[in-house]
């Protein structure tokens, strides 16, 4: 498979990278106290729907709803439910669109209402810990030194990084090469090129990083019951550095 995409097909990708992060914003907004997880998902699919964009998730690996919803112990792929979020509960969003042929990827972990200090704090090492990773991401670089970075950084900091789950390539599927590992060594790995289109996606823990399969059988949970925060951009790579697409 061609990893490198054109201007056109980037062009693409960041007309639907700027309705994900729409969407999305909007999405964050609906987090509170009260609402259903399926609520939110609901809400996600038709503000896709209504920029004529599609929900890239939907039907994807046999995954019913647009929208992932992890909560708390849940990594990642949870599904919306009829769960109401609760002052206190972390909600980790995951959303996908495809637009024109050419899907894009985002994910941001939302504190509904008060949250305890070290909560707050996971949240704020994983957003850091993708800045980070995006930040070293261009062409030359390797993605054993973007994992490698992420990896340094998060257990400096005292928290987990799940090795089970990564970031990966994106185009025409959600899931291309190269895989985008959030650990790893330096100069290992696959070199980056201009033109990959690739998602960082760090999953932090604050205990150990073995998963289980989460409750609803579909998403991924830490065994411990440890709290997990995850954050997500989609960027094209660029011979000087990258662009994130998903944003507004
Ligand atoms: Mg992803």
């Amino acid at each position: 498979m061609n990893l490198i995409k054109t201007p056109e097909e980037i062009q693409v990708m960041k007309e639907g990278g700027r309705i994900l992060a729409t969407v999305l914003k909007e999405v964050q907004k609906m987090a509170v106290e009260g609402i259903t997880t399926l609520e939110l998902d609901k809400a996600a699919e038709a503000l896709i729907l209504a920029a004529g964009a599609k929900p890239a998730f939907k039907g994807y690996e046999g995954f019913p709803y647009s929208l992932c919803t992890s909560v708390n112990d849940v990594i990642v792929h949870g599904f919306p439910s009829n769960y109401v979020l609760k002052n206190g509960d972390m909600v980790g969003l995951d959303l996908g669109v495809l637009w024109k042929g050419y899907n894009t990827d985002m994910a941001v972990s939302v504190a509904v209402g008060e949250i305890p200090f070290e909560t707050r704090r996971l949240m704020t090492v994983t957003k850091t810990a993708l800045r980070l990773g995006i930040k070293k991401a261009r062409a030359g670089v390797t993605t054993g030194d973007i994992g490698s970075t992420i990896q340094r950084y998060v257990e400096d900091q005292g928290f987990g990084v799940v090795r089970d789950l990564q970031g990966h390539g994106i185009g025409k599927l959600v899931h291309e090469d190269p895989g985008v590992p959030n650990y790893g060594q330096r100069h290992k790995g696959t070199k980056l090129e201009a033109g990959m289109v690739i998602c960082i996606e760090p999953m932090l823990t604050m205990g150990g990083i073995t998963i289980k399969k989460a409750k609803d059988g579909y998403g991924f949970a830490t065994r411990d019951g440890s709290l997990s925060a995850h954050f997500e951009h989609t960027l094209v790579i660029t011979k000087d550095g990258c662009k994130v697409l998903t944003e507004v």
